[in-house]
Order: C-alpha cells, then structure tokens, then sequence
C-alpha cells in the first residue's frame, strides 16, 4: 500500500480537523502507518522527527513498550465501564496519584474525555459552586486576551483566538477580557517580570469592577499555546491567586496543554508555588495515548454539591466515557515513567539544547524573539525586527516551514508566523539540532521575500 491509495480513500470519506480540505488539492494529506519513538512513518517510507508532539499529547514517544503493555493489559481485563454508579481500580489509583501530584489542596478528580470538555466542566462547576452557596449572579468568567481553552461553545467564550473564534461569535456567551501578560509585547528595556507586574494591574482592575458578578478567573498558565506560544513570567499568577482570594473570585488553571512537564516543572501552577480551585489535565496525561481529561477541585468546593438527592445540588454532568479504564491504564503507565526515569531533571538538560540549537535564531533578521519556557520553544517570524508584529495571517508563512520540515524528516506545524518545537520528551540533542537546522532553513525561506 502506498501513501497515494490511503490518501485517495481518505479524501473520499474524512473531513479533517482545523483544516480547509480544498488545501489538500495541492497540499499532501501525509498518512501514517507506524510510530516508534519520536519518528513517524508514512506508507512510503518516509520518516518525520514528531516535533509538536502530535499535537501536544505524546510524551515519550510513540508506541511506548510500557504503556503500550499497560493498555494491552488492562483490554483484557476491563475496556470500558458507566461510571456512574459503578468504579473500577485503575480510576481509583490514577485519581489518588493525580492528587498526590498536583499542588496542594487538590483533592477530588472529576473526569471528562478531552480538553475541552474539561474545562466545560471547570466553568459550570464554578457557577454552580456560587448557585449552591447562594450567590447566583456570579456567573461570568474573565479570561486573557490571546487565550485558548477549546473549540466548544463554551470554551471558545472563555477563548480568545480570533481564527476560531470570530465566526461562532454570536452563538457564544461573553467572557470579560483582560490585557494578557505576554512577554514578546514587553517594552524594550524591561523584563519578563516587571511587565507581568505591570499587566496586572487590568486584572485588579477587572476583578475590583466585576468580583461581585463574576464566578472564575481562566487563565492558562505561563503559556498562551494556541495563542501562537506567547510566555509570561510566574509572578502574573502569584499575584492573581492573590487577587482572586482577596475577591472571592475562584481560579482556573487549564494546564491541558502545560501540564505534565512541558514547562519545567510537572505542572506550571509550581513555578508560582500557587493551587488553583480547579485545574484542568488532558493530553500528556495518557502521553498521547487515548482521549482522557480530568478537573481537580478541592473539598470546599466538593462539600457545596454534597447534599440529600432533593436539594438538586448535585453535579449532574456526564460523558460516556467518563473515565475510561484503558485510557486511565495509559495514564497510571505514564505516571510510573515520571518516577521511574527521573524525567524532569532530565528535561532540564533536553531544554538546555533546545534552547543553544535555536539559540542563533535571535539574530535572524526576520525573528522577532527566541522564547522559551522549559520543554517548549518558539521563534517568531516578523517583518520588521523592530516591531513586536507577526506577519499578516493571509501570507501563510508557517506553511512554508511546514513543507521545508515535511521534506527534511520532521513533523512541524507553525502557529501562524510561529515556528516552535513542543517534542517527545525522548528526542536527543542530535535530533533537537537537526530540527533547528531546518527551522533555521524553513525560515530562510519563508521570509524571503
Ligand atoms: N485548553 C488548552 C490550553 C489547550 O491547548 C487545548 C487543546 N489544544 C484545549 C484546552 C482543548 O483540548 P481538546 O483539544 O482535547 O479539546
């Protein structure tokens, strides 16, 4: 079989996700036959270095011996069960390790089966915290500017990218929206720190005029992904955590994508030594394995919903897979990985060479910033040096590094003008430099003209 038949048949009968299909008539459709590690392997035998993780998911690369076994084990054993009602001894373990590892406070999971639905969860459980403790009128959330929380309804309320977002506009509830902190839009001459400092006071602001009526405050922490990998400083979360207590305002830290060791530490929420009132969890959390997403909360936001069936205080939110036991399997084998391997001191030393193979980009007439927070780096492309400004969306640049990557063995996806790497926590210096010799090229290219 060849990659041309797949292609053929697929194009016949999928509609793929976040994309125009017509691109397709020119843009080849790249079917996948095996992982192993970070490589990915067409049909033809063409091979791609997965540097964005697959979409941000997978962490120690693909087709894993151990959790591979440790799904294969649990199938014969339990695929699936209604989770309500009834448990099974994976879930069990994965929400009393998940508690053990996440800041302190936290304390109850709840489960969902992918990100957006997470933090579907997080919003009307917040709400519905405030209803039960007779305070109905808070029930609007304030989120960031630049900020990504899912493709739902509800959660692109909370969002604010606009490619995503703008068309379903009218369909969508209002979030307030604060000025984000991100730190490429720093004046020149002051750092990371002082402009997160400075960003906050729209945050005081906000929550001085809309405590009163608002239920949680979204943000994800230390960096914007989908919002293009713009980063902030910790001290912003500090300080919000803060604020939120002193306005009796909950916090949400939708650690979908950051969580899991993507910044440095297990979960970003650390760097600012700070708990929120619910933090969300998907995608590394079964390394990219299958569709799995909790919230964690803590008891005296647990305590409001327990109460006699009749009062109808009870959290009445469902999906069918709720807590899927090969998916819990998946995340329990992923979670010995972390202990067994050491991973983060190792991650530190992977940053490092990330950050000196890109390190040359800074001077590139046409990069604006290198930036980077732990396991994720960004470069991104400007037309004026000088300027804090991607290029205008229309041009398609990203794509151009796309293809460059596409036929230099590597698998990576820019972000409008925003070429960056989010890899496999398997990948070796010698591929992280083989991957910024493309990106260097790819960049060459696309700015050319
Ligand atoms: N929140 C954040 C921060 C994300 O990055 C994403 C996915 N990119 C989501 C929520 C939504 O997760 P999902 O795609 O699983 O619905």
């Amino acid at each position: 079989m060849k990659n041309s038949d797949i292609v053929k048949r697929d194009l016949d009968v999928l509609w793929h996700p976040c994309t125009q299909m017509k691109d397709h008539e020119w843009l080849p459709l790249i079917p996948v036959k095996k992982g192993e590690g970070v490589w990915l392997e067409d049909f033809d035998g063409n091979r791609y270095i997965d540097a964005i993780s697959s979409w941000w998911v997978n962490l120690f690369g693909h087709c894993h011996p151990h959790i591979s076994g440790a799904v294969q084990q649990q199938a014969a054993e339990l695929e699936h069960v209604i989770l309500a009602g009834f448990s099974h001894e994976p879930v069990v373990r994965l929400s009393e390790k998940l508690v053990q590892i996440t800041p302190p406070g936290l304390s109850r999971c709840f489960y969902t089966d992918n990100g957006s639905s997470a933090v579907e969860v997080a919003l009307k459980m917040s709400y519905h915290y405030w209803r039960n403790t007779g305070k109905p009128e808070k029930l609007k959330f304030i989120t960031l500017s630049n900020s990504y929380h899912g493709e739902t309804l509800g959660t692109l309320g909370v969002g604010d990218v606009a490619l995503y977002k703008e068309t379903y506009k009218p369909l969508l509830m209002e979030a307030i929206t604060v000025p984000s902190p991100d730190a490429f839009l720093r004046e020149p001459g002051s750092s990371w720190a002082e402009h997160a400092e400075r960003m906050f006071a729209h945050m005081e602001a906000a929550l001085e005029r809309h405590a009163h009526e608002t239920a949680a405050v979204i943000v994800e922490p230390l960096v914007q992904c989908a919002g293009t990998m713009r980063m902030y400083h910790p001290v912003y979360l500090e300080r919000l955590r803060e604020a939120c207590d002193r306005h009796g305002v909950h916090l949400i830290a939708d650690e979908i994508a950051v969580g899991f060791g993507r910044t440095g530490t297990m979960f970003a929420c650390e760097q600012a030594g700070i708990s929120p009132d619910f933090m969300c969890l998907s995608k590394g959390l079964t390394a990219g394995y299958l569709p799995l997403a909790t919230v964690l909360t803590h008891d005296r936001i647990y305590q409001a919903f327990y109460d006699d069936y009749a009062t109808l205080r009870a959290f009445l939110h469902s999906h069918s897979y709720t807590g899927n036991p090969l998916a819990c399997a998946a995340a329990l084998a992923t979670l010995e990985l972390f202990e067994r391997d050491d991973v983060i001191a190792r991650n530190r030393e992977l940053a490092r060479e990330m950050g000196e193979a890109f390190a040359h980009l800074a001077d590139h007439p046409h990069v604006g910033e290198v930036r980077q927070t732990g396991m994720v780096l960004a470069a991104e492309m400007v037309p004026d040096k000088h300027k804090p400004e991607p290029y205008p969306w229309e041009e398609r640049r990203g794509m151009i590094v796309y293809q460059h990557a596409l036929k230099n063995e590597a698998l990576m996806r820019p972000l409008g003008s925003v070429v960056y790497l989010m890899p496999p926590y398997v990948i070796t210096p010698e591929q992280i430099r083989h991957l910024a010799r493309v990106a260097t090229e790819g960049i060459d290219l696309a700015t050319r003209a």
